[in-house]
């Protein structure tokens, strides 16, 4: 095994049982509800298959929230963070594809084995639950511990990178093309491909069709986005935020409806000159998932990305639903996750996707500044740049 000697923070030695580890600095949730406390933490040296990247900068994203307030379940106290991007600076045994000294982002894992990710969808696979908030690798052991050895979960989403260093498996890792900023890469791998991937990879838009976007944060920007880089004619943005909807504009909205002064689904039939062909909801706000549903008509699809509280649950029109409606869930952009972010970061470096109009970055001492300014609002995605 290789180990590599410590650039800045990062040490290499043989803890109690003569296994060698890396001293880090990361964000630990130590209970649930409880503040993102910055202290050091121990993470193993890359074993068969592993990769240790050297963090630039993660996402903050609302499912790290809900993961600490317990609406997607994982042990604590653990390390979050699932929208990093960084450089390769040790690999284990028999990893191929990615080499030490490469630019990366953190993408979702997957087992490979299962019957989905046979069938080339690896959003579903079917571990997916267990390697997302496992809190460990699938043989059981987690990479991270306390220093004085108390027991910490790791591999959230396959990296828990609110850290200075991440462990991740190899297939997970999408290479960053020369010349693109890696400290602003890593929310390509999830918020991002989660509203561009729904478009490009589930509803495929038919040219001239009106598409409606409830909900206009880093998903629903990403959905509007990817509408413009399509041949649908109508893209419409719902929020009640104002500055959302103009910067919805900017991307490329041809019509936005602010939920605040006007009903939506009554906007939106006045625009479309009847129900809109597709819908997507990305609030996870069960009143905001009728209003989706309800704005499509004949043939129409509704697609439900937003996360909703664990256990919510939603109510249709049973007739307009006869009427050859589909309403559909889609996971993280569906598909093959490493195509579409490989793709995504292409389409930015032409100018065709400008997610770089919603990001603020914020140190990682900061990270509740962070985490404040996402949930008021002020920010639609904040990115925390590591300490190094
Ligand atoms: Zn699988
Ligand atoms: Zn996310």
């Amino acid at each position: 095994m290789l180990v590599v000697p410590p650039p800045g923070r990062r040490t290499v030695r043989p803890d109690h049982r003569g296994r060698a580890y890396v001293r880090i600095t990361a964000a630990v949730v130590e209970e649930l509800h409880g503040p993102f406390v910055v202290r050091e933490v121990d993470l193993d040296e890359p074993g068969p298959g592993d990769v240790l990247v050297k963090v630039a900068a993660t996402g903050f994203c609302h499912t790290d929230g809900i993961a600490r307030d317990g609406d997607l379940p994982f042990p604590l106290p653990g390390v979050l963070g699932h929208e990093g991007s960084g450089t390769v600076v040790a690999v284990g045994d028999g990893v191929t594809g990615v080499s030490e000294g490469q630019d990366v982002v953190l993408g979702w894992p997957s087992c490979g084995a299962c019957r989905n990710c046979q069938a080339g969808e690896p959003r579903y696979c079917l571990r997916m639950g267990e390697l997302v908030a496992g809190g460990r690798r699938l043989d059981g052991s987690s990479a991270l511990r306390g220093t004085d050895g108390s027991p910490l979960a790791s591999h959230f989403f396959g990296q828990s990178s609110f850290g200075t260093y991440a462990m991740a498996t190899a297939a997970s890792l999408v290479p960053v093309p020369a010349g693109l900023p890696v400290e602003l890469m890593g929310p390509v791998a999830c918020g991002l491909a989660t509203g561009a991937g729904a478009v490009f990879n589930t509803l495929r838009p038919e040219p001239g069709s009106s598409i409606v976007v409830y909900g206009a944060g880093t998903v629903g920007l990403a959905a509007v986005m990817a509408a413009r880089n399509s041949a649908a004619t109508t893209i419409i943005a719902v929020d009640r935020h104002a500055a959302r909807l103009r910067l919805a504009e900017g991307l490329g909205a041809t019509h936005t409806i602010d939920a605040t002064s006007a009903d939506p689904v009554q906007a939106v039939n006045d625009i479309c000159g009847g129900p809109a062909d597709a819908s997507l909801d990305c609030t996870g706000i069960v009143s905001v998932i009728r209003q989706a549903i309800d704005s499509v008509g004949m043939l129409g699809t509704a697609l439900l990305i937003g996360g909703a509280p664990a256990g919510a649950e939603f109510s249709a029109d049973h007739l307009t639903t006869l009427w050859g409606k589909t309403i559909r869930g889609t996971l993280g952009g569906s598909g093959h996750g490493q195509q579409l972010i490989a793709a995504l970061m292409d389409l930015h470096a032409q100018g065709r996707f400008p997610f770089d109009q919603l990001v603020q970055f914020f140190p990682l001492d900061r990270i509740e500044d962070a985490v404040e300014a996402s949930y008021s609002g002020a920010v639609v995605k904040p990115i925390l740049t590591m300490p190094h």
